[in-house]
């Protein structure tokens, strides 16, 4: 069984709001770990428009949303955060000592004073393609992410999609694969023109084939797949052999597990009030995206005040006999020993 994480709080989603919760949350003197489904931090700003600018951050009169991400970052370094990445925190459940246990898909369990929710439009999940039947093999021999390259060492992978993940997988699996084929219903590629390039390479030297077409149904037994039936764009039916199917069609958002965590939530939102922007649960927080209230803006800016808040709320939760104090980082030499700079 895994160790049980025992932490200050633990943040469900590392977009920026859940970024800047650990700085403000650090200030406290309280310890985050930030669990997030994604392979990286940044929430939507990372995965839907990382190269878009954005022009409403205070003081950044122009931010691509992946160097926003990249500032968050390192202002909450000091306080020097954990990330856990490609994890779906399943279960939040509330203590009889008023901690709260989470726990994630992937086996992780914490212990904490407090949870912050931080899940945005909800977590990033991977849209399935329609083929009859894909769920048996799902987990067994067809994947939506890659979360150990080793997994594939030494398979026969057909990985579909025209987008950037299926372009990069094809590249950066196809070294340590039996075999690697590519599938897409048409020869445009919605990835970076150097991935799509570097594959028509691979596919010159041999060392991989590219296909046009759909795949309609797998072949296989007790969920371990054998090949596909793919229709070609000339309307012909053909088979493709393989043992492993990665579909790369983008993510959506859904709002997952949250809705089972026993709190009250209108539209799929979760109502706080705008002085602690807590949960209808003490000790349960959200800020961002995933909150709503009277005036609610859903915009960055606001998320980051949330988070002022919430922090100290969250410590006032945590330590309801300390004494806590208004400081300036301009002038508290303890706010600046925290940070690193005094
Ligand atoms: P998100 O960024 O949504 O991050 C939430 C994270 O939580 C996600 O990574 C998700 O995977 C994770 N998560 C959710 N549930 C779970 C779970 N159960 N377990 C683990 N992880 C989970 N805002 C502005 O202020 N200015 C703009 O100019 C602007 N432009 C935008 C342009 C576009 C195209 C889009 C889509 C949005 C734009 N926004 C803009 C909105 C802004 O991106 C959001 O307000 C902001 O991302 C919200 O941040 P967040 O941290 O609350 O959530």
């Amino acid at each position: 069984t895994q160790e049980t994480i025992t932490t200050d709080v633990v943040i469900v989603g590392a977009g920026p709001c859940g970024l800047f919760a650990v700085f403000e949350l650090g200030l406290l003197d309280m310890k985050c770990h930030l669990v997030d489904i994604l392979d990286k931090p940044g929430g939507q700003c990372a995965e839907l428009y990382p190269e878009k600018p954005i022009y409403d951050i205070p003081a950044l009169p122009v931010v691509s949303g992946h160097e926003l991400t990249e500032r968050l970052m390192e202002q909450a370094a000091p306080f020097g955060p954990q990330y856990h990445y490609n994890e779906m925190v399943e279960e939040v459940q509330k203590l009889e000592d008023g901690r709260w246990r989470v726990k994630t898909d992937g086996g992780l369990v914490f212990e904490a004073k407090v949870v912050v929710i931080a899940a945005g439009g909800g977590s990033f999940q991977p849209k399935k393609p329609p083929i009859p039947g894909i769920e048996a093999y799902e987990g067994k021999s067809v994947f939506y992410a890659v979360k150990r390259m080793e997994t594939f060492r030494g398979k026969n992978v057909l990985i579909s999609g025209g987008g950037d993940s299926a372009l990069d997988w094809t590249i950066n699996l196809h070294p340590i694969v039996q075999s690697m084929q590519l599938i897409h219903r048409r020869d445009g590629f919605r990835a970076a023109p150097d991935s799509v390039n570097k594959m028509h390479a691979l596919v010159e030297e041999k060392k991989m084939q590219f296909h046009l077409g759909q795949i309609t149904s797998l072949h296989g037994d007790n969920g371990q797949l054998e090949g596909v039936t793919v229709k070609g764009n000339d309307g012909a039916d053909y088979q493709i052999e393989c043992d492993t199917l990665l579909p790369f069609f983008g993510l959506t958002m859904k709002l997952g597990p949250i809705a089972n965590w026993g709190i009250n939530l209108h539209e799929n939102l979760i109502p706080v009030d705008t002085e602690k922007f807590q949960t209808s649960e003490p000790g349960l927080f959200a800020i961002g995206d995933i909150n709503t209230y009277p005036g609610k803006l859903k915009l960055i800016l606001s998320g980051f005040h949330e988070a002022a808040l919430m922090a100290q709320a969250a410590f006032r939760y945590a330590n309801p006999d300390a004494k806590l104090t208004f400081q300036y980082t301009t002038s508290s030499t303890s706010l600046q020993k925290k940070l690193g700079v005094a």
